[in-house]
C-alpha cells in the first residue's frame, strides 16, 4: 500500500508540471499500466466538437494501433459501453464480449479495464488498460484505477485550459487569425529559415479598401463580418506552411515561404480577385496589396514589412484594388 501511495504521489508530481496534452496522457498511460501491472493501456480525450475520441497516448500497442488516431463512438461499441458506466469497468475475456472491438482484438488484446473520465458528471474521456491474456482483475486493481482516472480527468481539465490559453494570446479574438505579436515572431522566424538556407520568402500586405466608410454605411458589426470573412478566405487558401495573421485593423498579411516574387505577386492578385468576387457583404470589398520578396526587398522582418507597407501605399495612390510589388 505503502509503495502504491508513493507512485501515485510522484504521479501527482509530476502531472502537476506537464503542459501539453500527449505528455500529460503518456505519464498517466504508464502509471496506469505500472499500478495496475499490465503490458498495454489507452487514454482518448472526448472531442465535445465531433464527438469523437482522439487517441492522446498509448503503451504497448503496434504503430497500426497508434496511426487510428481518432475513433467515433459507435451507438453499441466497447467506448459507448464504458462512457455509460460510472466507474471502471472490466472484462475479463473481450472474445466473450457480445460486441467484440476488432481493433482490440488484432492487438491481441484479451482482457481489459476501461473507466470514463469525468468533471462532475461530464465525459472529458476514456482511460484502458489492457492485458493480452485471459485475466480477472482484482478488487485492489480496480481500485488504483479508478483512483487514477479522477488524476487523469483533472489533469485533461486542466492543461485544456491551459491549450486554450495559449491559443487565445496568439490569436486575434476577431478573424481567429495570428494577432500581430505572434505573426512578427513567427515572420522573422521564417525569414531566419529562409536566410539560413538561402530561400526565396515572399510578405504580402493587404488592407481593406474604404473600409471606413464601409463601417458608417453599415455598421460595424456588418463591418466586423467582412473581417471574417476575409480571413476564413485567407485561411483557407493559404497553404499550411504560410503564416497568416491580422496585421491591424483591416490590414492583414500572408509570410509565404518558398515562393519568389512572380508566384507571390500572382497569388497575392488571385486573392484580391476572390474577395473582390465574394458576393456576401453588402457591397463589393476590394483590398488593396504591397509584396514584397526576400531578399530583393529587405533582409529583417522589419525591413519587408516596412517595403511591403510602401508598395501598399502606392496601391492606394494608383486607385485601390490592386497589388504593387
Ligand atoms: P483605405 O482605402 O485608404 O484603406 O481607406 P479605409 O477607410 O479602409 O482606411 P482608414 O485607415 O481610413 O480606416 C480604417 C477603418 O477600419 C476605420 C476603422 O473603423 C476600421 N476598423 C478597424 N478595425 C476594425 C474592426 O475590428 N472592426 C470594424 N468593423 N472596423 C474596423
Ligand atoms: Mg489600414
Ligand atoms: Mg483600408
Amino acid at each position: 500500500v505503502l509503495k502504491e501511495h508513493e507512485t501515485l504521489y510522484h504521479l501527482g508530481l509530476v502531472i502537476e508540471n506537464i503542459e501539453s496534452m500527449s505528455d500529460a496522457g503518456l505519464a498517466i498511460v504508464d502509471y496506469a499500466t505500472k499500478l495496475t501491472s499490465t503490458p498495454a493501456g489507452s487514454l482518448g480525450l472526448f472531442d465535445e466538437k465531433s464527438e469523437d475520441m482522439i487517441l492522446v497516448a498509448s503503451k504497448g500497442f503496434s504503430d497500426d494501433f497508434k496511426k487510428v488516431g481518432r475513433w467515433d463512438i459507435r451507438k453499441s461499441g466497447l467506448t459507448s459501453h464504458i462512457l455509460n458506466q460510472k466507474g471502471p469497468f472490466a472484462i475479463a475475456d473481450i472474445r466473450d464480449y457480445p460486441n467484440p472491438n476488432l481493433l482490440l482484438m488484432r492487438e491481441g488484446v484479451v482482457s481489459l479495464l476501461g473507466a470514463p473520465l469525468t468533471i462532475e458528471g461530464r465525459i472529458v474521456g476514456i482511460m484502458y488498460v489492457n492485458d493480452f491474456k485471459k485475466r480477472e482483475f482484482s478488487a485492489e486493481d480496480v481500485s488504483l484505477f479508478s483512483l487514477l482516472t479522477v488524476y487523469a480527468a483533472l489533469t485533461i481539465e486542466r492543461v485544456k485550459s491551459i491549450e486554450e490559453m495559449r491559443v487565445m494570446s496568439i490569436t486575434d479574438g476577431v478573424t481567429g487569425l495570428y494577432n500581430h505579436r505572434y505573426l512578427m515572431e513567427q515572420a522573422y522566424k521564417e525569414i531566419q529559415r529562409a536566410l539560413r538556407h538561402n530561400h526565396p520568402l515572399a510578405v504580402i500586405m493587404l488592407d481593406i479598401d474604404h473600409f471606413k466608410d464601409y463601417n458608417d454605411k453599415f455598421g460595424h458589426l456588418e463591418g466586423n463580418k467582412v473581417l471574417k470573412e476575409i480571413a476564413r478566405y485567407l485561411k483557407k487558401t493559404a497553404r499550411t506552411t504560410d503564416i497568416v495573421g491580422r496585421f491591424g485593423g483591416e490590414e492583414f498579411c500572408v509570410v509565404v515561404p518558398e515562393i519568389k516574387k512572380n508566384g507571390a505577386v500572382a497569388f497575392a492578385k488571385r486573392l484580391l480577385n476572390e474577395i473582390a468576387k465574394n458576393s456576401s457583404f453588402n457591397r463589393n470589398v476590394t483590398l488593396s496589396g504591397g509584396v514584397v520578396t526576400f531578399p530583393k526587398d529587405g533582409k529583417t522582418p522589419l525591413d519587408l514589412i516596412k517595403k511591403a507597407d510602401t508598395f501598399l501605399y502606392k496601391a492606394k495612390k494608383q486607385g485601390r484594388n490592386r497589388v504593387c510589388s
